[in-house]
């Protein structure tokens, strides 16, 4: 099998695959385990994808978080316990050891190099499809020296929302989602340091009480990264293509909800492509079934957090919904947890 996509997707369908003696090459077009725009909050990792991934051996360095407090332009506006503890993973690590574990398990790896697919036999793990005419972006960066008002902080204001959780080894990640059609800013140039754009973005985006809370942090400098042309929901693919992570679908991120989503597609097409290796079934029959398969599972959930994303950062319902948090009408902490 020939895997596009060295991600959190490509990477857990590989680990899958060859434990079931299906011979696997990987192709990115990158060089490697690497910083992503990304909270690295994950919701949804059960003990279930815990053992199958064999992950707690990178969880035991990993914070666990019970507390969740929302704030709209950096005033309180929410704050709940999470029913169940969720853990923070920095990227770099999660995908170092799902690469060690792929590398002992034989997986092939081939780094900057583009994936051509093929007509049968290539699953595409490339994440998400980018356009043009979409506004909204993300960046995040790792910092140290700021003190966390809970386990998990989540700032909404009209143009977006960021999130901070601390990461292993005592960073703190800070990364957000924002519309503008543009951000042209002297902060934002190249040459500044990598705090000082974070800074500069979070003034610019309406965050500027949280952009003066980074006056003493420290970055990984090579933290900051971005992202563009992000569309949400199910992306656009071909009839034969077996895609899956967020080349599938796009969950919004408040959610923290995409990489386990991500485990959980491989392991669904991982289940249907053991039978095209063993000559049972025809690709494009495997194509069509765990498409199914992934759209069951995760249609629901991605449509209402689709639904919340739209509500929470559309200039029409916003006002109303922070209204509504701050009266306590509508159980919004339910619904939060209960979509995502
Ligand atoms: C702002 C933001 C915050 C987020 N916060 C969270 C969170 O807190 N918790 C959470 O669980 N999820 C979060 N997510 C979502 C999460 O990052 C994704 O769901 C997850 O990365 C999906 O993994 P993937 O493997 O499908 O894709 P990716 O991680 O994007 O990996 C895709 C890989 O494919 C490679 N590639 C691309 N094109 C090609 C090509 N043509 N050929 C070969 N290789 C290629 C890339 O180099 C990359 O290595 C967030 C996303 C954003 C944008």
């Amino acid at each position: 099998m020939e895997i596009h996509g060295a991600g959190v997707a490509g990477m857990g369908l590989a680990v899958l695959l060859s434990s079931r003696g299906i011979p696997v090459k990987i192709i990115d077009r990158s060089t490697g385990p690497q910083h992503r725009v990304c909270g690295e909050f994950m919701r949804g990792l059960n003990s279930q994808l815990i053992d199958q991934y064999e992950l707690s051996s990178i969880l035991h360095e990993a914070p666990q978080h019970r507390k969740v407090a929302w704030f709209f332009e950096d005033k309180s506006l929410l704050q709940f316990d999470l029913p169940e503890a969720v853990y923070s993973v920095g990227r770099p690590s999660l995908e170092r050891y799902l690469k060690k574990r792929c590398e002992e398990s034989g997986v092939e790896f081939v780094f900057n190099e583009r994936g051509i697919p093929k007509n049968e036999g290539t699953v595409i793990a490339t994440g998400r499809r980018r356009t043009f005419d979409s506004p909204w972006f993300g960046f995040k960066i790792h910092v140290r020296n700021i003190a966390l008002r809970s386990d998990l902080e989540m700032h909404l204001s009209p143009c977006g929302y960021v999130g901070l959780s601390t990461i292993e080894k005592g960073w703190v990640n800070v990364s957000g989602i924002f519309k503008s059609g543009s951000i042209e800013t002297e902060g934002l140039k190249k040459g500044n340091l990598p705090i000082h754009r974070m800074q500069a973005l979070l003034t610019r985006m309406g965050f500027a009480r949280l952009s003066d809370r980074l006056e003493e942090a420290v970055a990984e400098p090579e933290s900051l990264k971005s992202t563009s042309g992000i569309v949400f929901g199910f992306q656009k693919s071909k009839s034969i293509e077996l895609a899956i992570g967020d080349a599938f679908a796009f969950i919004p991120p408040f959610s923290g909800s995409g990489m386990a989503m991500a485990l959980q597609g491989a392991q669904i097409a991982a289940r249907v492509i053991e039978r095209y290796s063993r000559g049972e079934e025809a690709w494009e029959k495997v194509c069509r079934e765990v498409r199914r398969e992934l759209k069951n599972r995760f249609s629901k959930k991605i449509f209402f957090a689709q639904a919340f994303h739209y509500l929470m950062s559309s200039s029409q319902f916003q006002p109303s919904l922070v209204k509504i948090a701050r009266s306590g009408l509508l159980p919004i902490k339910p619904i939060l947890w209960g979509i995502s």
